[in-house]
């Protein structure tokens, strides 16, 4: 559905309202007109359900992407990030700025900057899982 179709796009042939004393061709005009009235009518409601429908879209999705992200956090606070053997399940890389990326290859979670890995698992970090400059 193209978003600017406007409702004038597709309107029925235009009445011919010339002033009419004939009293059935008054009457035809007065029911022509109503019914093009409720064809406009329908128009705007199959348009507002249109609308309605891709809001129920929208919110759909959002909550979709909500739970997913409230998952997935639940997911990283749950998780110790380390493997069975102890040591941190951190991989990651030395930006040029000196900066290590870190990522837990269980939950995801990823760690900026080496001051924010709790000091645990810095403790038994792999620095042969770590690249980038020296
Ligand atoms: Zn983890």
């Amino acid at each position: 559905m193209k978003q600017t179709e406007s409702l004038t796009g597709n309107t029925p042939t235009p009445i011919n309202l010339t002033p009419s004393s004939d009293p059935e061709t008054i009457a035809m005009q007065k029911q022509l007109i109503q019914m093009q009235m409720l064809e406009l009518q329908e128009r705007l409601q199959e348009k507002e359900a249109k609308k309605a429908d891709l809001l129920r879209f929208q919110l759909a999705r959002k909550e979709e992407i909500r739970a997913k992200d409230a998952q997935e956090l639940l997911a990283q606070n749950s998780c110790g990030h380390k493997k069975p053997n102890g040591y941190a399940a951190l991989d990651g890389q030395k930006d040029s700025y000196g900066v290590t990326h870190l990522i837990c290859n269980y939950c995801m979670k990823s760690f900026d900057g080496l001051e924010n890995v709790p000091a645990d698992l810095r403790r038994t970090l792999d620095s042969n899982r770590i690249g980038g400059p020296a």
